[in-house]
């Protein structure tokens, strides 16, 4: 390069790499608020409430990130672009729109089945879970869970076979009504007992993209290594606002 000194070609080359390196600084930034960034619309993604590794080692930090920053605020765009004209719709709590899901607009029905449930079940999900460690349930929610399902053992052994006999993907729940009665319920894909116009205590997520990194095909383990990170504080929380016709989703 007879025309280009030794001097030019290098600050060439730095600038050159300068560039390179300010693109791949600054990719994961546009990644994460792509990722995160609250849609347009009524519905938004909540930050995880505590950080992606807090579960481990039963739910992997990568699960998390993945499960909350791609396939959540997934559901949450589409629930968004779903309500985009459809304006009275759209003013509705998430648990009213679950409600008459039977009533609204066959145009949108399916989507908003889907991504309503998907928000709907993935926000009470992060809610009820927590660090791992702490006491069981106690109180009234030991009460009711020894009258409803013979105890706490009882009760993790019927949600856990019951979570195992999902086909395909879906959730297992205990639904809660305002007397306090507790009762195991299984749904495909995002549907939920919102659905029905019911509460949901607790549910677990059945689908593959909860546990395939760490557990692939042993969905099983994954079920009993759960409870491990089942936050009963909150789960009292929703117990006592069940009874008092206060929880929403
Ligand atoms: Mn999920």
């Amino acid at each position: 390069m007879p025309s280009l000194d030794r001097r030019a070609f290098f600050k060439t080359a730095s600038a050159a790499s300068a560039i390179a390196v300010v693109t791949v600084a600054s990719a994961p930034r546009v990644l994460a608020q792509a990722t995160t960034q609250a849609p347009e619309g009524p519905f938004k993604l909540a930050p995880l409430p505590y950080t992606p590794a807090a579960l481990e080692p039963h739910i992997d930090a990568m699960t998390m990130e993945i499960h909350h920053g791609k396939h959540h605020v997934a559901y949450v765009n589409n629930l968004n672009n779903a309500l985009k004209d459809y304006a009275e719709l759209a003013k509705l709590p998430l648990e009213d729109i679950l409600a008459k899901i039977a009533e609204v607009p066959e145009a949108v029905r399916t989507a908003l089945r889907n991504n309503g449930g998907g928000h709907a079940n993935h926000t009470m999900f992060w809610s009820i879970m927590g660090p791992a460690g702490g006491p069981g349930p106690d109180g009234e929610l030991k009460a009711a869970i020894d009258r409803d399902f013979g105890g706490i053992d009882k009760l993790q052994e019927t949600f856990n076979t019951a979570g195992t006999k999902v086909f395909g993907s879906g959730w297992v729940f205990v639904t809660v009504d305002k007397a306090g009665k507790l009762a195991l319920a299984t749904k495909p894909n995002q549907d939920t007992p919102l659905m029905e116009g019911a509460r949901v205590l607790i549910g677990n997520d059945v689908w593959e993209h909860a546990y395939y990194l760490k557990y692939q095909n042993k969905r099983a383990d994954y079920l009993k290594a759960w409870w491990n990170v089942v936050d009963w504080k909150a789960v009292s929380g929703r117990y006592a606002a069940a009874k008092a016709g206060t929880l929403k989703i």
